[in-house]
């Protein structure tokens, strides 16, 4: 439903601190469960059904580690009920990616089955989760978390917004789209993207709109769109007119 992604230079509790503040700011688009994860040393995450306030309470008892990266999401639940489990992100088998979805993915059952022939079990009911594993299997044979984004939205149908990190590589968020929004904001040493620009527009008014099936890499000091082929996409930035 609300997506956040954030690469800044530093490790601090910013990643997590801007994270949350445009957690609250996509409330307005209503969602029934809400989480958010970085990459420190490995990948870690906290996420909780209910309203935002109990994964803000989450947190407090147990914090997530210093980080310059992280993403977030509030999800309104399409495949499996609005429990801890199938709020997002979701962390693939191996520990060595997780994202957040918006949208639906249709071939889920079939991604599913080719997941179950290799052995791995999903341990949620959404189609995300499902995503997550195959985003996986692509990293470990690509080593390229933007080429291992983009071997995965071609096995994809449906809708997806999908954000996404991977633990070898901090300081680096991945995000894709079809049918389905997702804005870039442009920050100063550091850079967002997200569903749209409610995420990030108290941090920066500079963003990128991003087009049908396009791929974007965002590092605290580059961004740069691709499309599903691989196809590098020049675009100018615009400036957000409308108050934070
Ligand atoms: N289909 C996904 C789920 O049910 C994403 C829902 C959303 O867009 O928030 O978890």
């Amino acid at each position: 439903c609300g997506i956040i992604g954030y690469a800044g230079g530093e490790i601090s509790t910013r990643a997590v601190d801007v994270v949350l503040e445009s957690l609250s700011r996509l409330e307005y688009r209503g969602y029934d469960s809400a989480g958010v994860a970085v990459v420190s040393d490995t990948l870690a995450q906290a996420k909780k059904a209910g309203k935002l306030e109990g994964l803000l309470a989450e947190l407090r008892t147990n914090p997530l580690p210093a980080s310059s990266t992280a993403i977030g999401h509030t999800r309104w639940a399409t495949h499996g009920s609005p429990t801890d489990e199938n709020a997002h992100p979701h962390m693939s088998f191996d520990g060595k990616v997780t994202l957040v979805h918006n949208g639906i993915i249709e071939n889920f059952a079939e991604l599913t089955k080719e997941l179950r022939d290799l052995g791995i079990v999903p341990v949620t009911e959404t189609d995300s989760e499902i995503v997550s594993h195959h985003l996986a299997l692509a990293l470990a044979e690509r080593d390229d978390l933007t080429a291992a984004m983009r071997d995965t939205v071609a096995k994809l149908d449906g809708s997806f917004t999908l954000v996404a990190i991977a633990a070898n590589t901090p300081g680096t968020v991945v995000a894709a789209r079809r049918n389905s929004p997702l804005v870039v904001g442009i920050g100063e040493g550091e850079n967002f993207v997200g569903s749209d620009v409610a995420a990030f527009v108290s941090q920066t008014r500079t963003a990128i709109e991003m087009g049908q099936d396009e791929i974007v890499t965002i590092t605290p000091d580059s961004v740069h769109i691709q499309t599903f082929e691989g196809d590098t996409v020049e675009r100018e930035p615009f400036t957000v007119d409308w108050d934070a």
